[in-house]
């Protein structure tokens, strides 16, 4: 019978993890078992919903290893895969972003660093095939719940697999590993040893809430031995249940350690990263649940696209009903990953019904409220460990802001840090309220590329000389995200790039309102040049060395223009740009002087300098090779 050929990248992965020097290869036995008890859980789950009257006490996994044979046999009687399911399952790896694989290894897999590459293989679930670490072929035999066939899939790794029809009476499914031969470095026998076996299944599998038997040894007391003998011993064995089967979740805190935890979060989660935090909730009154939850470290491959699909998995007592439930997580802690377990939610439920299930809505609130402590107690008693969590998450929360149009102001708003001038580093706006200067009623950001580009602006450097501190704002939604919220504690956020931020005492106001009427038709001039392009041109004394300077007077800064202009679906909406010209340069006699003696030049002069300006936020000029030709014009 012809070998069907794995798909490509399929191929490749499965090269890459056979041959991975990776040293946890023990890993491959918890995959099988996470399968094979999701496959109990599916059929289980099929007969409450179906009532076809199965029990849960009937399911189990056996673990038979044969030292004669060199075989580790895993079976279960859990829902089955039909022949389609096997070429289905089995026949490829990267079932989601096999395109996005490609990409991060490129075509020579081996260059990928170790870790790297695990994490790799970790995140496309490509658990079954950690059987080909440790085995040389893997033999598959299943019969699915409801069919009279059974059929075998066969694979003797990278090269392909057979599926053919075979004989099977149960329902479920049977893996057997044909065991790798020892190598120089590497000892594969040991996997056939039932001591241990039975330690990797605790240490890994405990809490499978099924049983996992398998022939353990034991001495025992011979029969035949008189009273008066010394007592003799015999080996015999004996069917054995390995594992507590009580979730990890049920067991009380002081129960845990760090590693269960973050063993069981690796496991459960395919990632190969410890989490930054576990929350670990129980619940009664109201509603009645327990809750595990972790945050990632490094935010999934596909985090911010699309196709991420948020949610924890939902157990009914112990079952586990949906593997991602969505509505138990808003889409600013959608990094969170884990489980809620009630008792209060029925087993045999629909989708349709639980998205509108009172008791998940409850649960769905109290599951926000506590990810919220837990972010504040970090952000309160771990200070870099939750900078670290915001540079990888903290755009999503602000996005929660912006996109709840204040809805979530309240709840948010305080988990929310910035860069500060004054602090240089990330401070919370309450840290922020608290430092202000007296008599200050605004708390003042600026926006832009990085923090070294905005401290270069000339608007930052005359606040920071005047002593004001500056949020620095530099990612793409901090602006919006700000304007969302418009206030906080009663103070309004203002941007030091807007046209009317104002920290000039009265003498100097009446100066500016002066200098301005004085230069009225100098001004009407460039403006006149300017066109659209601007909505004024005033003179400033805010300018410390910079000649000039944009800001804008209406809601959308001319940061928030470049961030619309920058997005996918064309948005046309524009800054009502100032440009603000420092009366103390002496860029500002040399236009005087032209306004009286060459309006031409004085035109160039204008164009000229309100692309200076563009250049000096950060934005790029309207029209390059005709800035580029006036500056030649005043050269030569
Ligand atoms: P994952 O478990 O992350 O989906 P795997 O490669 O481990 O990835 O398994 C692929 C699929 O094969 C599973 O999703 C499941 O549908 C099926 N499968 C694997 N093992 C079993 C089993 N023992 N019984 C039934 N189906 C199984």
């Amino acid at each position: 019978m012809p070998k069907k050929q794995f798909k490509a990248e399929s191929k490749r992965l499965l090269e890459l993890m056979i041959n991975s020097i990776y040293t946890h290869k023990e890993i491959f036995l918890r995959e099988l078992i996470s399968n094979a008890s999701d496959a109990m859980d599916k059929l289980y789950y099929k007969s409450m919903s179906e009532n076809l009257g199965l029990s849960r006490g009937e399911f189990e996994i056996n673990i038979i290893p044969d030292k004669q044979a060199g075989t580790l046999t895993i079976t279960d009687n859990g829902i089955g895969m039909t022949k389609e399911e096997l070429e289905k399952n089995l026949g490829v790896i990267a079932k989601s972003g096999s395109l996005d694989f490609k990409e991060t290894v490129g075509d020579d897999a081996h260059i990928v660093p170790q870790d790297e590459e695990m994490s790799i293989i970790g995140q496309f679930g490509v658990g079954f095939y950690s059987a080909f670490m440790v085995a040389k072929k893997v033999i598959v035999q299943s019969k699915p719940y409801g069919s009279e066939e059974a059929f075998m899939w066969t694979s003797e790794g990278s090269d392909g697999y057979t599926i053919t029809t075979c004989e099977k009476e149960t329902t479920g499914t049977i893996i057997t590993l044909f065991i790798k031969d020892n190598t120089d470095d590497e000892r594969y026998d040991e996997f056939l040893e039932r001591y241990r076996l039975k330690n990797l299944v605790k240490k890994y599998s405990d809490y499978i809430r099924y049983p996992i038997k398998m022939e353990m040894k034991s001495s025992k007391l011979k029969e035949d031995t008189e009273d008066n003998e010394t007592p003799e011993y015999e080996d015999t064995l004996e069917i054995k249940t390995l594992n507590s089967m009580v979730p990890i979740w049920k067991k009380n805190k002081s129960e845990l350690t760090d590693e269960d935890y973050n063993n069981f979060y690796k496991d459960k989660f395919n990632d190969f990263t410890e989490p930054v935090t576990v929350i670990h909730d129980k619940t009664e009154g109201m509603v009645t649940y327990s809750a595990l939850m972790y945050i990632p470290k490094k935010a999934p491959f596909d985090y911010y696209t699309k196709e991420y699909e948020k949610g924890l998995q939902l157990y009914s007592s112990g079952v586990m009903i949906m593997e991602k439930c969505g509505d138990l997580l808003p889409d600013h802690f959608s990094f969170v990953k884990g489980l809620v377990d009630s008792e209060d939610l029925s087993l045999n439920i629909s989708r349709e019904m639980l998205q509108h299930d009172r008791q998940l809505k409850a649960i769905a609130k109290s599951v926000e409220r506590s990810i919220k402590s837990q972010l504040t107690k970090m952000l309160t008693n771990e200070r870099e460990k939750y900078c670290e969590f915001w540079e990888t998450f903290g755009a999503q929360v602000k996005f929660g802001i912006y996109n709840s149009f204040g809805a979530n102001n309240e709840a948010l708003q305080d988990l929310l840090i910035f860069y500060s001038s004054a602090e240089q580093k990330q401070t919370t706006l309450d840290e922020y309220v608290t430092r202000m200067k007296e008599g200050q009623e605004e708390i003042y950001y600026a926006a832009g590329e990085t923090i070294t580009r905005i401290d270069t602006l000339p608007q930052v450097e005359t606040l920071k000389d005047k002593g004001y501190e500056i949020l620095y704002l530099i990612e793409n939604v901090d602006e919006f995200c700000l304007q969302m919220l418009g206030l906080y504690k009663d103070k309004q956020f203002k941007s030091v790039q807007s046209a009317d931020v104002d920290v000039s005492d009265d003498d100097e106001k009446a100066e500016i309102k002066k200098a301005n009427e004085d230069a009225k038709d100098l001004l009407a001039v460039m403006k006149e040049e300017l066109g659209d392009k601007v909505a004024d041109v005033r003179v400033s004394k805010r300018l410390k060395s910079h000649p000039v300077c944009l800001t804008s007077s209406g809601v959308l800064s001319t940061q928030m223009e470049k961030v619309l202009s920058a997005m996918p679906v064309g948005n046309n909406a524009k800054a009502d740009k100032v440009l603000e010209i420092n009366s103390a340069h002496p860029i500002f006699e040399k236009l005087q002087f032209l306004h009286k003696n060459d309006e031409k030049v004085l035109k160039v002069y204008a164009d000229i300098l309100y692309n200076q300006a563009l250049l000096i936020e950060g934005i790029p000029v309207d029209n390059p090779s005709d800035f580029v030709s006036k500056m030649c014009e005043l050269m030569s």
